[in-house]
């Protein structure tokens, strides 16, 4: 069999990759870097393509998929909630493309409608097959229906991790990570070689800043990601007892209603579904002046501070004294999040300006930390071959050289285009 990397080789964004298994020509994931300019994984013949098999829905993982439909039939397996909040990313990508950014996208509305129609859903740890091939998805634990992927074939077994995060959180339960007899591992590597802070001690502490915030009577701005993130934030709040109110506004609301059709793929569906009734929801512009002159907590769907809701509230929120702004995410280089996380500044009217209020970055991650990666390590039985992918280039390189070190495996952090045969 044969692995080629056509993204996510030794950088974070567009993970795509071409397993040829059984004389076939599968797809694992086709995402999109989003930069300036946006940069996608390496071109294949649709036409050659048997199958396509997606490990959940960021960008980063489904944003090229769409580019396989503007003349072909090709069915993609995912998981239900994968497939519905795919719709909405991708959707909402394209319309910012076309109106905001004006940046070229290689498809349409008509190609997601076309992918729409492709997908075949498939439950959690059922096996299905793509001619004699046997797959089967697993719990990945990084955000609601992602999945690692196990692919059985020629006498042979390739689980590909997608992104995974081993420890529980709220939303989602922690990765089903005991694979058994692997011969070929493809797993991320975003922390190949960092560890994160205790969980607990993460959620103890972004609870007691909110509290101390909002009792004085001031508001909490949490930028955070439409889905997943906002939702484990008002979760985190919830199992805390957090008892002011928590509001949530765009595209985040529309994530809640998938999630409520989804709820056996959530860790809690129970707290899920009372932080859901506690929730102020924040629909139009009298709404939202409202809740920011209320003291409690505003979740706004914009990770890295990028877009129009969180430059609404950013303005008036950072500029008084008693309100916070709290990051839950890693930010990227020129982004809005990373000037407010570096400098404590923000843009206000085209104008650079110190924040007044306090500020305040939390790490909660929903990928798995070195000490994970090397925990599911541990438990692989076999002699695989591993290749680190979805990881810096420090991240990687040092990832397998531990490997190589530690276990004596085949280890290997590719570069873009490598072919791996096994
Ligand atoms: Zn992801
Ligand atoms: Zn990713």
């Amino acid at each position: 069999m044969k692995l080629t990397t056509l993204g996510a080789s030794r950088e974070v964004g567009r993970s795509a990759f071409l397993l040829e298994i059984e004389n076939k020509k599968i797809i694992l994931d086709y995402g999109v870097q989003i930069r300036h300019p946006m940069k996608w994984p390496l071109h294949v013949n649709p036409k050659e393509i048997d199958a396509i098999i997606l490990s959940h829905a960021h960008l980063d993982h489904s944003g090229g998929v769409p580019s396989f439909y503007l003349s072909n039939d090709i069915k993609t397996y995912c998981t239900k909630p994968t497939a519905q909040i795919c719709d909405l990313l991708i959707d909402d990508f394209i319309n910012l493309s076309n109106d905001v950014t004006k940046q070229y996208l290689p498809y349409q509305h008509q190609e997601l409608e076309k992918m729409k129609e492709s997908i075949v859903d498939i439950g959690m740890n059922s096996e299905f097959n793509i001619g004699d091939i046997k797959v089967n998805f697993v719990n990945a634990g990084h955000m609601p229906g992602s999945v690692s992927v196990s692919i059985e074939g020629e006498g042979k077994r390739v689980v590909y991790t997608g992104d995974i995060n081993s420890s529980d959180q709220n939303l989602v339960k922690g990765a089903d990570t005991k694979y058994g007899e692997v011969d070929l591992l493809i797993t991320e590597a975003t922390y190949g070689v960092n560890d994160h802070p205790d969980r607990e001690d993460v959620e103890e502490e972004f609870v007691s800043f909110a509290k101390d915030v909002t009792e004085r009577g001031g508001t909490l701005l949490v930028p955070a990601f439409a889905v997943g993130r906002s939702q484990e934030i008002a979760c985190v709040l919830k199992s805390h007892n957090y008892s002011l109110p928590v509001a949530m506004d765009g595209m985040a609301l529309k994530t809640n209603r998938i999630l409520l059709e989804n709820l056996e793929f959530l860790g809690d569906s129970e707290l899920f579904k009372q932080m859901i009734n506690g929730l102020t929801e924040a629909k139009n512009w009298k709404q939202r002046k409202e809740i920011m002159n209320t003291p409690g907590v505003i979740i706004v769907p914009a990770g890295m501070m990028v877009g129009g809701l969180s430059s609404y509230y950013k303005g008036s929120i950072a500029m008084n004294e008693k309100n916070a702004i709290s990051l839950v995410s890693y930010q990227a280089e020129g982004t809005p999040g990373r000037t407010l996380l570096e400098k404590k500044m923000i843009k206000v009217d085209g104008k650079l300006k110190k924040i007044k209020g306090k500020f305040e970055h939390f790490n909660f991650s929903s990928h798995s930390g070195s000490k994970q990666l090397f925990e599911m390590i541990d438990g692989i039985k076999g002699n695989p071959t591993i290749v680190a992918v979805h990881g810096e280039e420090e991240q990687a390189t040092s990832f397998v050289q531990k490997v190589q070190k530690d276990y004596g495996y085949d280890a290997i952090a590719p570069v873009l285009g490598d072919k791996i045969i096994i």
